[in-house]
């Protein structure tokens, strides 16, 4: 029985993380979990999976939910609880599925109590991808990717040596907006942006896929993960979402990994390596149906935060923290309708531009970045 300590179960990458605990009840059980704000949905959860530790947001919640729930579960809150939930003892593996660099703290501190860590919550890894590395080699605890172009690099890659990989592709479906033109992304509506082609997600990376900026994360997240250079990551679109990301080898031979898009394939895939179990209720691929599949090359200066994000992470450091802590709260504006789409990505390059990078920083200095670096948005748009 593989014992599992959820962050962020109200999540979509949590309730779907959740739904294969559930399919598989004899090889997982849920030990510790963190909510947000969703007490409601905590409250079902909790009453399904009977975990014995539960982390809520703040101390008013946390009175709260112990009003409601077996007084048994030991319920905490804020920081210090999320760092409880991923270093419980009876746990074997974190699933990180909170959105943000919230997810920083717990996962350094999963890592140094020698949890393996599968790690959805990618801001992290961009926000200080050479700490939580370092760290994991440090302990000897395995970092597992959920993102699905990450799951397939690192499928593709079993027994393979990084030294003969000539590059990684990750492919994009492009977004809500990727049949317009720059043009036609001003005055486009919060919904609009929510409403994703392939994948349903939750709302940030939902507007991260529409500005291609979850992409951009993604390249960050594949260097650090993979230990690779930016010049061998490349970035193709792919409209079907059905290759989700190829590795070309020395030997010009690509393998890629395909199926039909649902994330509980690469949930379930962090859970049971190096083995694989049954998954119900997802579609099977059927080529004959999908006929044909498309490929194109991005646009940089139609897809300005991809470019930003190669650069961040090609200029290192620090900046790369500060291309996600503008993004997470630019994002965040936007989604309560406080500025148009097009403002987010300008938002992005003005804290870029002010920066000054500092190169192999600590912890604290990372921490400082992200602070300063979100004041810094907060004074523009105020
Ligand atoms: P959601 O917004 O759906 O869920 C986020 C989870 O984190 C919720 O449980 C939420 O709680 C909790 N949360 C939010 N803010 C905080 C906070 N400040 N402190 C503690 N917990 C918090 O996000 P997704 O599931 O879409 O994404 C999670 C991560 O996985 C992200 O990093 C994303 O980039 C990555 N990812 C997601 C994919 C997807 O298909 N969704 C695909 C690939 C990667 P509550 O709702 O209770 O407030
Ligand atoms: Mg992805």
């Amino acid at each position: 029985m593989k014992k599992i300590s959820l962050l962020g179960a109200t999540g979509s990458i949590g309730t779907q993380t959740l739904d294969v605990i559930k399919q598989h009840h004899e090889q997982f059980s849920l030990v510790a979990m963190s909510v947000g704000r969703n007490l409601d949905l905590a409250i079902k959860q909790i009453k399904e999976f009977s975990p014995k530790i539960v982390s809520v947001l703040t101390k008013d919640d946390s009175d709260s939910l112990k009003l409601q729930i077996d007084s048994n579960i030991k319920v905490v809150y804020g920081e210090a609880g999320l760092i409880e939930v991923a270093t419980f003892d009876k746990s074997d593996i974190v699933v990180n599925a909170v959105i943000g660099s919230v997810g920083l703290t717990p996962t350094l501190a999963a890592i140094e109590a020698r949890k393996t860590v599968a790690i959805a919550n990618k801001e992290t890894l961009v926000t200080a991808g050479h700490i939580v590395t370092k760290q994991a080699k440090q302990y000897g605890v395995q970092l597992l990717p959920v993102d699905s172009e990450h799951s397939a690099i690192f499928q593709c890659l079993q027994g393979d040596q990084n030294d003969q990989v000539e590059r990684l592709i990750l492919t994009a479906s492009g977004g809500s907006f990727r049949d317009r033109t720059r043009s036609q992304l001003e005055g486009v509506t919060v919904n609009e942006a929510l409403n994703h082609p392939n994948w349903s997600m939750g709302a940030k990376i939902t507007i991260d896929s529409a500005t291609m900026m979850n992409k951009g994360l993604e390249v960050i997240e594949a260097h650090w993960l993979f230990q690779m250079s930016y010049e061998k990551i490349d970035v193709i679109l792919h409209k079907e979402s059905i290759i989700h990301s190829m590795v070309e080898f020395v030997d010009r031979g690509v393998i890629a990994q395909l199926g039909t898009p649902d994330m509980r394939v690469p949930i379930q895939y962090a859970l049971t390596y190096p083995n694989r179990l049954e998954l119900e209720g997802t579609d099977r691929l059927n080529l004959w149906e999908a006929g044909t599949l498309h490929f194109e090359q991005p646009d940089f200066n139609r897809y300005r935060c991809l470019q930003f994000a190669y650069d961040a992470g090609k200029v290192g450091g620090t900046m790369p923290t500060v291309l996600n802590a503008a993004n997470e709260v630019a994002v965040d504006y936007f989604l309560q309708g406080k500025i148009p789409f097009l403002q987010i990505e300008a938002i992005i390059e003005q804290a870029m531009e002010r920066h000054n990078g500092e190169q192999c920083p600590s912890l604290e200095v990372i921490k400082e970045v992200d602070v300063d670096s979100r004041h810094y948005v907060h004074s523009l748009l105020k």
